[in-house]
């Protein structure tokens, strides 16, 4: 049996990523997916790269290296992510102060400019513009997640990398086990998403890494042409999260609403005319939890048609995923520290954006050079919270 110097697991954004950088590096990688057509996250994406969203330095950073990065990807992949700059409009409600919304932005890296009303629907034609007060106006990256994943398993398999289509049913120090196969490797990499936390407790090992589980509308390719993402500027999803993380011992109770569900009115399109239109999202513990896809789809469409009436009778269908996001808002990567062999590279919040860049760092550390930025990330930052947890 082949012993591999790495074992990836889960191929959306995350494990693509990673496992090329460190066939890059010289790396035996193996990869292992459980879906021929990964259903996960990534595939329900927007595709937007934040990359102005930087408000550390260590954030602007990876944002700088971010940016570079995406320009030069399809040609260092020989495949096409169908990379793009496009206008994000972030719409500001009638009833809100745009000034005020505006100065939650001023930190960033690249902050937004404040539009009137009349300048945003000239940039984008089909806002309603008696549902907006005023829209921050961004240059955002965009990719097609999809053709991103792609272009990364191909560099990745021209690399001499192995993947294999197949579910993991186990995780120890030493490999991981599917329905067929053990494979051994020196160090394993959770890039499984949401489910990377029942992973790490099957394991007996634990960090603050929760889900959502999120819902949207995907629309074939259309003949409308939108000019812009729209998203709203005062996002609800992030809040939640960080409501939905303070309560860490909620999130073991079986079949449980942590914090309610929001909606976050959005839609992207991609360069084939297909849409994306969201978001609901919902902090169930329950993986696989009933929920009521009519009537999200109708609160999905009224929230769209108050903003882009144009929208709400495309044709489409509800589709929904689970994403995983950390308890702080960065990302946990690294060595757990009860089993240094088996890794962690997850729960990003802003992923497009810095997710690539971070891959490349780990990479590179796992080649031998000792990373700062990577070392911030470590789930072991939680480590004495759950010590203390396990103590009392
Ligand atoms: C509607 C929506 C819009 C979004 N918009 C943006 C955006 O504009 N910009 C942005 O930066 N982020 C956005 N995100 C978030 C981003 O898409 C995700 O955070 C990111 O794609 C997560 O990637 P991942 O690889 O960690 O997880 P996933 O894509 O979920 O990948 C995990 C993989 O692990 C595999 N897996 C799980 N269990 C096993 C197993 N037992 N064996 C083998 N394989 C397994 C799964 O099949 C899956 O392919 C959005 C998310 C959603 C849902």
């Amino acid at each position: 049996m082949k012993h591999y110097d790495w074992i990836v697991v889960g191929g959306g954004l995350a494990g693509s990523a990673l496992s090329y950088e460190l066939a890059k590096v010289g790396s035996s990688v193996l990869l292992l997916e459980q879906s021929a057509t990964p259903q996960g996250a990534t595939r329900y994406s927007y595709g937007g790269i934040a990359y102005w969203a930087g408000d550390t330095p260590m954030m602007r950073q990876l944002c700088q290296e971010s940016r570079a990065l995406h320009r030069n990807l399809s040609a260092e992949l020989a495949a096409d992510t169908e990379f793009r700059e496009i206008n994000l409009l972030l719409t500001i409600d009638p009833d809100r102060n745009p000034e005020q919304v505006a100065a939650a932005y001023a930190e960033f890296m690249a902050p937004p400019a404040l539009l009137s009303v009349e300048a945003a629907c000239a940039l984008e034609p089909l806002l309603n513009a008696n549902a907006i007060a005023a829209v921050l106006l961004f240059s955002h990256g965009h990719v097609s997640p999809e053709a991103m994943v792609k272009a990364y398993n191909q560099a990745f398999l021209n690399l001499g990398g192995d993947r294999q289509v197949t579910r993991v049913n186990s995780l120890s120090p030493a490999g991981v086990t599917t329905s067929s196969e053990t494979y051994t490797s020196a160090n394993i990499a959770i890039c499984a998403g949401a489910m990377s936390r029942s992973f790490l407790q099957q394991a007996g090992l634990s960090t603050r890494l929760y889900y959502t589980h999120a819902e949207m509308i995907e629309t074939p390719p259309l003949d409308l042409r939108l000019q812009a993402i729209v998203m709203p500027a005062e996002q609800q999803r992030f809040e939640m999260e960080e409501r939905a993380a303070e309560v860490d011992a909620l999130w073991d109770k079986p079949n449980f609403e942590v914090v309610p569900a929001i909606l976050d009115v959005g839609v992207v399109q991609f360069q084939d005319g297909s849409l994306r239109i969201g978001q609901i999202t919902r902090a169930l513990t329950d993986l696989h939890p009933q929920v009521d896809a009519p009537e999200s789809e109708i609160a999905m469409r009224m929230g769209i048609e108050k903003i882009l009436p144009a929208l709400k009778d495309v044709p489409g269908k509800w589709r929904s995923c689970l994403v995983a996001f950390s308890g702080d808002r960065l990302p946990l990567v690294g060595a757990m520290p009860q089993a240094p062999s088996i890794h962690l590279f997850s729960g990003f919040s802003n992923p497009f954006a810095i997710l690539p860049p971070l891959a490349r760092r780990f990479a590179q550390q796992a080649a031998g050079h000792p990373d700062e930025i990577l070392r911030q990330m470590s789930p072991g930052r939680f480590e004495a919270e759950f010590k203390s947890d396990n103590s009392t």
